[in-house]
């Protein structure tokens, strides 16, 4: 019988002796083998792997990846995670030896192109930001936030002030609430008006002396962009606290407006998301953190810098809060952030900007008048629809929705955040789709609107995995394999 090489682990299809490639016998006598290495380290036997062939492995292989959704395969609205296209050219330009065979324990003067384009990287991120200095470090947005909170944490100890409270409005992402906390924080929800902006009174009625951090995300994830920015850092500064950006949706904003304009003290950059880095399945990322000039003897130490015509490591910095992440973050994706931002320049970050919000507003307006969306006519680069009334007349629910989009070959919307919106489907299009996907993918929504409510809840019908226990999944992760 066949093996099926899609479902059957590389275990279970393993015989005895298959090999991929055959080495030359073992031209060292057994003898001089034996004193090589100490008998302690020595097996008995050797580990138990699985034995195929190479044609199988490969089988087994791309039968897997044909199972899964990606960017390269499939329209991918995931909001908040900023799924645009990843140029192939950038991975070509990572892998030039150059780059791709340094190592990072080399001394500075034999790396001073990779050490140059992390510099210049630095500056081009404090320039977009509107904000003093950068550091590269951290290896995703949410390091970034602990990071830039643990950094404010070191602002306040050197100025001898006691502030513990780190507000957060209630439609932020996890992750904010979360680095809050392990900084050493307590957080403050911060309620949502029905406009889904900040609420004002609620802001100055938690707005406090011990108030530390505003962790605000502009445009936020409701896809608005909060008018308000101005006289919430206004309120923050007048108390001496420091305004965060969550700088996750910068998709919707670059070229426009530069946090360090609008009153931000200091920002996470996504580079994954805003800038391509291939991120489906989660990783790698790299979230450098831009900050005010005051703020910055407390980054993480080292920072590039640039001494005559020499680029060199600088750790010379006594105030840092020390290392977060091993030798100089994820470069690779530094890497590719900084052809992107190179080959497209000032005038085509601004159009990526406006072609992804036209794109999502595109979108909102096909979809608005079948799918209730409570927050806004206009939308910045995203929106949150919802599924409430659909729930309530059809019992169709975002879950359903979602998963049947994949029998139409569709990525799902993110589901069930924000949290502020019932039955949430937040849609993020990004700028790198045509029309011709747009439509085709509204198409789709508004036809499985009209579809029976039963056969949505057992969808998707084409796929190899129906729909798994989510929670049994998460709470009961079945990770090894057992003969
Ligand atoms: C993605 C995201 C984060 C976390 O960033 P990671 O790079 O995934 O760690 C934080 N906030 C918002 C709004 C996001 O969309």
């Amino acid at each position: 019988m066949q093996a099926n090489l899609a479902t059957e682990l590389l275990f279970e299809i393993s015989e005895p002796g298959r090999r991929t490639h055959r080495l030359p016998p073992c031209d060292v006598p057994a003898a001089q083998l034996n004193t090589l290495l100490p008998a302690a380290h020595l097996a008995e036997s050797p580990p138990p792997l699985p034995e195929v062939g190479e044609i199988d492995l490969i089988r087994h292989f791309v039968n897997l990846s044909k199972r899964n959704m990606s960017i390269d395969t499939n329209f991918y609205p995931l909001g908040s995670c900023t799924m645009k296209y990843n140029p192939k050219r950038h991975e070509r330009l990572a892998a030039l030896p150059g780059m791709a065979d340094l190592h990072p324990l080399q001394s500075d003067a034999s790396c001073q192109g990779m050490l140059q384009m992390l510099w210049e990287m630095q500056n081009i991120l404090a320039q977009i930001a509107g904000l003093d200095t950068v550091a590269l470090q951290p290896a995703a947005g949410a390091q970034g936030e602990l990071t830039a909170l643990l950094v404010a944490e070191a602002y306040y100890r050197d100025r001898q002030e006691k502030r513990t409270k780190v507000l957060i409005p209630d439609s932020a992402h996890g992750t904010n609430p979360a680095s809050a906390a392990i900084a050493g924080f307590d957080t403050v929800a911060i309620k949502s008006g029905a406009n889904g902006l900040v609420d004002m009174n609620d802001l100055k009625a938690k707005l406090a002396d011990d108030t530390a951090v505003f962790m605000m995300t502009n445009p936020n994830t409701l896809g608005l962009f909060d008018p308000q920015i101005a006289e919430i850092t206004r309120l923050l500064h007048e108390r001496g606290a420091l305004v965060y950006l969550d700088g996750a949706n910068m998709n919707a904003i670059l070229g426009i407006t530069r946090p360090g304009d609008f009153g931000a003290d200091m920002m996470h950059y996504n580079v994954h998301k805003t800038f391509t880095g291939p991120h489906g399945a989660g990783g790698p990322g790299s979230g450098p953190i831009a900050v005010r000039a005051d703020l910055a003897p407390f980054l993480p130490a080292p920072i590039v810098v640039k001494d005559q015509d020499q680029f060199k490591l600088d750790y010379d910095r006594p105030k840092s809060i020390g290392r977060v992440r091993s030798f100089f973050g994820n470069v690779g994706i530094l890497l590719r952030g900084y052809c992107y931002i190179r080959t497209l320049g000032p005038a085509g970050l601004r159009e990526v900007t406006e072609n992804a919000v036209l794109n999502a507003n595109y979108l909102l307006a096909r979809l608005k008048k079948d799918f209730e969306v409570p927050h806004g006519d206009r939308c910045m680069h995203e929106f949150v629809a919802s599924a409430r009334l659909l729930k309530r007349e059809k019992r169709i629910s975002a879950m359903d929705i979602a998963k049947r989009l994949l029998d139409f070959g569709f990525h799902a919307p993110t589901v069930y955040f924000p949290l502020v919106v019932p039955e949430a489907m937040m849609i993020e299009p990004t700028e790198t789709e045509s029309k011709t996907t747009l439509d085709a993918f509204a198409d789709t929504m508004l036809k499985i609107r009209e579809e029976d409510a039963q056969f949505l809840h057992e969808a998707p019908h084409t796929l190899a995995i129906s729909r798994p226990d989510e929670i049994k999944a998460a709470k009961e992760p079945r990770l090894r394999w057992k003969p």
